[in-house]
């Protein structure tokens, strides 16, 4: 067993970790108090080729293997949750349906502008009914006339109306299979097109910077061929996607947790108590090991679901069980580094106050805990 990184793998990782530590980290506390999207910097990691890692260079991508995309959004995500979102949304969810369903002619139109970063692009699998029931989706395309007209309504859509987006793909039902089940579909619909309305941004307990929005559609009407992939593959298409992306959610929770034990181990050192640093009692070290250790754990699970994803071999419960455990590592850890900067953990211009609000949403975000604990138990058979 090889645990070591080759030498691409490692170049994005160091890449990402000093554009994080230079960039990202001193305009996070910013970022998160005004709310306002961070076009300069998604502009220079789209200059740096991080919109497009894991694509081929022949649609504008970096070429990267699927681990160093996760690597990338574990570095980002240390510097600001809220931009490795956008990342991972952007990546996983906005460009990877193209790639992995779209027809040539589909993939040649998108995925330059996407993979470059001048564009992004959202996903909408949710709806104010249909939550971790994605197959509840209620949203209707009915064929008219080699048109799809679309009526419905999508919740929580990252990246959905930022200046810089150009479309959403969304699932919707488009007909009835032959066991009676609903036959749900993915739906090209580019911004600006009539009947397609962005609402208003979210107010979030975190993720401040990241554009989060509900849609609705009115009789929005999309050529037939805008369909990615087959008519009826909708849900497989977006348990695959969503797989990937679990993983690399996974990875964000692990960078996340990082940075909560980057500020608790940096001020267990410097903060004096009884005459010396609070890092030399036995009680804070303890706390200081077992983040580290669980954060090890976490990261080679992502590592382990990711190499799995590279080899072509199933790995949903692996992808599962690291998104899982990372969210809930992360949870700790923002615990602890909030315990181990006493009240002033609790201020706002200490990161980990932060990183507190921020570790929640990823025990929800593409599938909650529960869910996870729903795929590992079946994979038990249960
Ligand atoms: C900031 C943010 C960004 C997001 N970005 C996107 C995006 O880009 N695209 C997109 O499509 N979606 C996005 N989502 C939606 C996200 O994936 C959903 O919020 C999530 O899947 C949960 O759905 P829900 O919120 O409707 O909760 P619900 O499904 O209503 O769940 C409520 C509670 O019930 C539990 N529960 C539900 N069913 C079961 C069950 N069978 N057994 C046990 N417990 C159960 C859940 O675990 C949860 O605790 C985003 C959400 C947020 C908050």
């Amino acid at each position: 067993m090889d645990f070591s990184l080759n030498e691409e793998q490692l170049a994005i990782r160091n890449t990402c970790r000093e554009f994080a530590e230079q960039e990202i980290k001193p305009l996070a506390e910013e970022m998160d108090h005004s709310g306002k999207f961070p076009y300069a910097l998604i502009q220079k990691m789209g200059e740096l080729g991080l919109l497009g890692l894991p694509f081929p260079e022949q649609y504008g991508g970096a070429g990267a293997d699927f681990l160093s995309y996760c690597l990338a959004i574990e570095e980002i995500s240390r510097g600001d949750v809220s931009v490795g979102i956008t990342m991972e949304a952007h990546t996983s969810l906005g460009a990877s349906p193209f790639y992995l369903f779209g027809s040539e002619e589909q993939k040649q139109r998108y995925l330059p502008a996407l993979t470059s970063g001048k564009q992004l692009w959202a996903f909408g699998l949710t709806e104010p009914e249909a939550g971790s029931d994605s197959g509840g989706t209620q949203t209707r395309a009915v064929l008219r006339d080699g048109h799809w007209h679309i009526n419905g309504s999508k919740a929580f859509i990252t990246n959905a109306g930022t200046e810089i987006t150009s479309g959403v793909t969304i699932t919707a039902i488009t007909g009835q299979r032959s066991d009676g089940r609903k036959e749900i579909s993915t739906i090209i619909v580019p911004k600006g097109t009539p009947g397609y309305t962005i609402g208003n941004a979210y107010k979030k307990m975190a993720w401040k910077a990241s554009d989060t929005r509900p849609l609705s559609f009115e009789d929005c009407v999309i050529p037939e061929k805008d369909m990615l992939g087959e008519r009826g593959d909708g849900f497989k298409q977006f348990m695959q996607i969503l797989d990937a992306g679990r993983v690399a959610i996974a990875a964000l929770s692990v960078g996340l947790a990082q940075a909560c034990l980057d500020e608790a181990l940096n001020y267990a050192q410097t903060r004096k108590q009884f005459g010396q640093p609070i890092g030399k009692f036995q009680a804070i070290q303890f706390k200081l090991a077992d983040m580290d250790m669980e954060i090890e754990l976490a990261r080679l699970m992502y590592w382990k679901a990711a190499w799995l994803h590279m080899q072509g071999k199933p790995y949903s419960r692996e992808a599962s069980m690291a998104k899982l455990f990372a969210s809930e590592t992360a949870k700790r850890a923002a615990d602890q580094a909030v315990q181990i900067h006493g009240g002033y953990g609790f201020m706002d211009e200490y990161p980990v106050s932060r990183y507190w609000r921020s570790v929640k949403i990823n025990e929800i975000g593409e599938g909650t805990s529960e869910v996870q604990r729903m795929i590992i138990a079946k994979s038990l058979g249960l």
